[in-house]
């Protein structure tokens, strides 16, 4: 059996949890403050906090620009569920605008008409690892004096042309990027998230926030030699990492490099070998963006089954996935929850479908996400390649 995803874990891993609990530390301590300073260093961004999923670390960077009751976030539909639900944790109002069908990621020529004088953050996702056109959204948003949050939870160590040079999602482009280190990410600490920013009083909001609001952090009153009473000057909720996943992560970060190297390999091993396989639209890498292939997703063609090609490939032991959901679609998202038009007007679209996320529904309904991870061998790929011409060709 092919999986679609793996983790690579190793005894270095192993070893460094071990460390950990041995420490007799293992909550949020030194190992978490080194894997901040090391992800920090990693994507060059002069901060980092590490919290416990990405999604918490969408709920905090939402919550440091101020987004709040009333307030509208534009974004997409088209991504996992979290980034949806972060908005609504604060209150505030998802407004969805369309993708491009080829990167999976937002249309930038449609966020200037989804803004509103609600309008608080913008919250743009590099989907599936792909940047999105961020040379293209920054603009709008200084324009317009509103934050631009990355949900970068698929992104780590994946590169954008900045300038004319090429650099790291994480650096701050916006305002604050936020990664995930679930398994089916490149970096894997069992759960956990960082949010980057360059703005150090929106990062010691950060570290406040994820620690109950608390005034100091634990390692430094363990280290005073002076008594110290804390203080909860704001509501903040435990968001913590632990020193045991950070242990974790350190290990992880380093393999990153590698890992990079196999997974973008793998990414061109597919497009050269469903290149011109009719039935199959595949990918597209602007020439400003270097993937770091989280997923690679593919698009069927009309009037090809979905799901008779994934079952047919489960049939011939390869495992696959649909094409990443659009929250709008799902029960936890009735009318009133979101909207595609700015001031909060109601979609007035037929129930199950938005006339004005064509592509987000038709990349959910037509996208096939084939197996890509580092110990995926050449051979095992050129199964799956077979397996889906001989499917769609
Ligand atoms: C995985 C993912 C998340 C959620 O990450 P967790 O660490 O599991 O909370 C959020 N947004 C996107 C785009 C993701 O792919």
């Amino acid at each position: 059996m092919i999986p679609v995803a793996k983790p690579l874990i190793g005894d270095e891993e192993v070893d460094a949890a071990a460390r950990a609990i041995r420490s007799g530390w293992i909550t949020q301590g030194p190992e978490v403050a080194a894997f901040e300073r090391e992800f920090a260093a990693f994507v060059g961004a002069p901060h980092a906090c590490a919290v416990s999923s990405a999604t918490t670390a969408l709920h905090l960077a939402l919550l440091a620009v101020g987004v709040g009751p009333g307030d509208e976030v534009v974004t997409v539909s088209h991504s996992f569920i979290a980034t949806a639900n972060a908005v609504r944790y604060c209150g505030a109002l998802p407004v969805f605008v369309d993708i491009e069908p080829g990167t999976f990621n937002i249309d930038p020529t449609l966020i200037e008409r989804a803004l509103s004088a609600r309008t608080r953050a913008i919250l743009c996702v590099h989907q599936m690892g792909m940047p999105c056109d961020l040379a293209a959204i920054v603009p709008i948003a200084r324009r317009r004096g509103i934050a631009l949050i990355e949900d970068a939870a698929c992104a780590a160590g994946s590169e954008i042309l900045w300038d004319g040079r090429w650099e790291r999602i994480g650096r701050p482009h916006s305002d604050i990027a936020c990664f995930s280190f679930h398994p089916r990410k490149l970096v894997a600490t069992g759960d956990g998230g960082m949010i980057t920013t360059a703005r150090a009083e929106w990062d010691a909001h950060l570290h406040r926030l994820r620690h109950h609001g608390m005034s100091v952090a634990d390692t430094t009153r363990h280290a005073s030699s002076q008594v110290i009473f804390e203080s909860y000057p704001v509501l903040g909720f435990n968001y913590r990492m632990t020193d045991i996943q950070a242990a974790v992560g350190r290990e992880q970060v380093k393999r990153l490099p590698m890992v990079l190297d196999r997974r973008r390999e793998l990414a061109q091993r597919y497009l050269k070998g469903l290149a011109n396989v009719r039935g199959v639209r595949l990918p597209v890498e602007p020439v400003w963006a270097r993937s770091n292939w989280q997923s690679f997703c593919v698009r069927i063609a009309d009037g090809i089954d979905q799901r008779a090609v994934m079952q047919r490939l489960l049939d011939e032991g390869i495992s696959t996935r649909r094409g990443v959901m659009c929250a709008h679609l799902e029960a936890s998202y009735p009318a009133g929850t979101w909207t595609c038009r700015p001031q909060g007007r109601k979609c007035d679209c037929a129930p199950g479908g938005c006339q004005r996320l064509v592509e987000s529904e038709r990349a959910q309904d037509r996208g096939i996400i084939l197996p890509l991870f580092h110990q995926l061998t050449n051979a095992d790929q050129d199964r799956v390649i077979a397996a889906l011409r001989s499917a769609c060709g």
